[in-house]
Order: C-alpha cells, then structure tokens, then sequence
C-alpha cells in the first residue's frame, strides 16, 4: 500500500546543537533531490545544503537516507539534521510540507512501524514508555521490551497454545477418542505449565506496570512538620527528579522521587487552598482528580503535637480506599523515645528526617504497598496488557476446569484455547482493534 508522506520535527522542542526532522513515504529520492539537489546514498551521511523554494539556504546539516524495508518505518525514511533552533526547524519543516509532506500525527512514525510490521505493539508501546521513564530502572526495563523480551515470552505462550489447539482440532472428528486424546496429548500437564508461566509473566509485567507508572502518594502535613526535609531523605542518594507525565505540565503541587527504581509521584496537599485565581484552582481540580487515583495518603506530624485538626479536615475528603501511613517525624525533639502510636487505620511509623532516623522502615513501607518485590529482569507494562494476561490465565483456567470435569467436552475446551490465544494475541497486537491503535499511538509525541 502506498502510504502519503509525513514529516515531523523528531527533536524536542526549543534550542539545542541539532534538530532532527524525519520524514515517511514512497519513493523519497525525489523529495531529497528537490529539498537538496542531491540523491544520497543509502545510510551514508551526506553534507547537503536544505534549499528553500527559491533556492535560498534555508540550513545546512546532514542529510541520512533509508530506502524501505530497511527503515524505522518500513518505508522510505529521511532524516535531516539540521541545527537545533525553533525557527530554523520550522522553517525547514515548512519546507518539507511545501514538498508535498503532511505533518505527521502523533505517534504516526511508530504506528506505521508497526503497521509494516518493523515491530510489534507491544515493542512501539515501550518506545513511548522509554521516552517517558522516570527512572534508570524503568527505561532499562524498557529497552527490554522494546528489544522483544516480552513480545517473546508472550510468544512461547502462544506457540504452546497453538500447540495444544492443534492436537484438538485433530482429536475433534473422533469424539469417542475424547478422554483417551486429553490423556495421551497429557493436556493436564500441559495446562499446569502453561499455568505457571502465565503467572511468572504477569507477576514480571506487574512489575513493569509499577515502573511505568509509579505509586501516587498524597502528602498531608501542616507547615513546618518537615515534608520537604522527608521528601529530599527519601529521595536519598537516588538521583532526586522531577519530571513531568506526559501531556501535563509541572506544577507546584506535584513532583516525582524515585525510590529503588519506582517512581514515586507526590501530590502535596499544601497547595490545596481556597483561591481566587483562575490558573490556581484549575491546578487544584485537576490535582483532586489525581487524588482520585492515588494509591497512599502519607501524613506526615510532627511527633511532639500529633495530628492536628487541619489533618483531620483534610483527611476526611480523600478516599477511603487510599491506604494511609501516618509518619511521626523529627522524634530526635522527643525526650523519650516514642511511644507506639495507636492507630485506628493504616500504619503509624515515627523518624527523623533531619537525624536519619527510621527513613528506611517508611521507604520499605512503601514499597510494600507499591507491591515492589522484584528488580531484575522486568519488563515494562502497562495495564492493557496485565488485563489481557488475565483473561488470558481465566481462560486456561476454565479450560483446565473442563478436563478435570470428567466429561470433558472438547469443542468447548479449545474455544477457551483460543480465547486464551486472541487475549496474548491482544498485548501484540495481532488482534487488536483499530480505534485501540488509534488511541495507543495517539499518545505518543510527534516525530516519534
Ligand atoms: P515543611 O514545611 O513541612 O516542608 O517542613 P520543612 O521540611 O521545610 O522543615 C521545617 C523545619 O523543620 C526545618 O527547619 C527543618 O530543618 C526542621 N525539621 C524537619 N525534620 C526534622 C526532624 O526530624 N528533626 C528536627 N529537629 N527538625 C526537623
Ligand atoms: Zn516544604
């Protein structure tokens, strides 16, 4: 199928050494002989002049050319490189559309990746996760998928679906031979395996799951309680970071630590006022939606005073399925050391951010609730896909059910096969549905 040719500025926004604009579509010879009066050699670099229509230089770069298949895309790929300011990139781009380009959408080089089949969707999927890790250990977990660990343990689950589908469709004729055949082909055996494995796999992309996206932590705590003095202690070591989720911007009443890998994005309550200011209360809308997807509500005392009304108030608007942990800070003030602390919900822990006390009991704390337990070989996930792994493990439960029934019918026994195989066939995109295509590459950036 002959695809238009798109066109994006593939670098980030703003300054930089070098700006890179890519373009997509058939027969791009001609595009880059206009663009420069040159025909480049396949991946070679070539020093090319990029000429405005009347001839003028608009910049001159790199100008790199990849003939289809052997491209990002599958397609006949250019990319120019270019210096990196916002006016010459536009102008180049410009250029570009006036050359019959359209600019592409979001996500659309990656989407015609996958169309072409240069990758699968759960492969374009990490790239995006990549772009976006808020942590080394999520972009190395990433680059795994990306790389295919996951597309390839998805794909011996397949092949031993497929496997087994095989051998009942052959049995299917011959309904006398039914209980002999679940014997023979030791289908039991082989479903307990499969079993197993489906668990593994969800459990690793559990865990990538909770890398992409992190735990959401509400912070309630009145002034000068010591929230910034915890938030730096737990940060620790760990490269503290601040990174805004794709699509939104950064705003005083959010941030992002990392502990042990995980992303840990903070919402502090702080910020949660009354206010007159239009700007602000939206910030503070949208900061209660995310409270809405919050997994902890962290409130943080101070030890001498316990918790104050205020707290309370607060408290009382978050949902109630937010687990709390209650931290009773700066205890090196206490004369005594700290009595246990009752609580009527949740867990009481008591340390000292500025002494370095009892830091290490919340950060297990969390990453408890986090349901962190692994740290090698994960691969990145997302919930899409541990749903599909889960209509996928019900079905090969259902179809283990069925031969251990004692009259095992064989019809529905591979129907629940097949379901099991479309749900895996789902994560890579095999059988995946349009308007899910659209709305997964939709959010990745443009150029990408
Ligand atoms: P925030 O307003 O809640 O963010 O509180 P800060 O983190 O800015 O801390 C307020 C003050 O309390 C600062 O002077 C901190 O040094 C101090 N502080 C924070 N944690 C402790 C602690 O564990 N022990 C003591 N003695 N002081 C602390
Ligand atoms: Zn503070």
């Amino acid at each position: 199928m002959k695809q238009d040719t798109i066109a994006a500025i593939a670098t980030a926004p703003g300054r930089g050494g070098v700006g890179v604009i890519r373009i997509s579509g058939s027969n791009l010879l001609p595009f880059a002989f206009a663009l420069t009066g040159k025909t480049p050699k396949a991946r070679y670099a070539t020093l090319a002049d990029f000429r405005a229509g009347d001839g003028a230089t608009i910049d001159s770069g790199l100008l790199l050319y990849f003939p289809a298949p052997h491209s990002f895309t599958g397609e006949d790929v250019l990319e120019l490189q270019g210096h990196g300011g916002p006016v010459v990139m536009q102008m180049l781009l410009g250029r570009c559309l006036d050359l019959g380009a359209r600019l592409a959408e979001p996500g659309e080089f990656s989407r015609r990746a996958f169309l072409n089949g240069k990758m699968d969707l759960a492969q374009a999927e990490a790239v995006a996760d990549l772009i976006d890790a808020a942590t080394a250990s999520a972009a190395r977990s990433a680059v795994r998928s990306l790389q295919g660990e996951f597309s390839r343990a998805i794909g011996e689950l397949n092949a031993e679906l497929i496997n087994l589908r095989m051998l009942v469709e052959a049995t299917l004729d011959f309904p006398e031979e039914e209980i002999d055949f679940l014997k023979a082909a030791d289908a039991f055996g082989r479903l307990e395996r499969l079993q197993r494995k489906l668990a593994e796999i969800f459990d690793r992309a559990g865990q990538g799951k909770l890398l992409q996206s992190g735990l959401h932590v509400v912070l309630v705590g009145q002034p000068n309680v010591g929230k910034s003095s915890l938030l730096n202690r737990l940060a620790g070591d760990e490269l503290a970071i601040v990174t805004p989720i794709a699509g939104t911007t950064r705003d005083a009443l959010r941030s992002t630590i990392q502990i042990a890998g995980i992303p840990l994005h903070i919402i502090d309550t702080a910020g949660l006022r009354e206010t007159d200011d239009e700007v602000e209360r939206i910030g503070i809308a949208r900061t209660w939606q995310e409270i809405e997807r919050a997994d902890v509500v962290l409130l943080l005392v101070d030890a001498r005073a316990g918790i104050a009304d205020a707290d309370r108030a607060i408290l009382a608007r978050m949902p109630e399925r937010l687990q709390r942990i209650t931290v009773h800070n700066k205890i090196d003030l206490l004369a005594q050391a700290p009595e246990r602390h009752p609580e009527s919900d949740g867990i009481a822990i008591s340390l000292s951010a500025k002494a370095n006390l009892g830091i290490d009991l919340l950060r297990q704390e969390l990453l408890r609730i986090a349901g962190w337990h692994q740290t090698e070989d994960v691969f990145i996930a997302r919930e899409r896909h541990l749903r599909a792994l889960a209509s996928a493990q019900g079905h090969v439960a259902a179809a283990r059910a069925i031969v251990e029934s004692g009259f095992p019918a064989l019809e529905l026994f591979a129907e629940e096969l097949r379901l099991a195989q479309q749900a895996l066939g789902e994560i890579t995109g095999e059988f995946t549905a349009d308007d899910l295509l659209g709305v997964i590459f939709s959010r990745f950036c443009i150029g990408k």
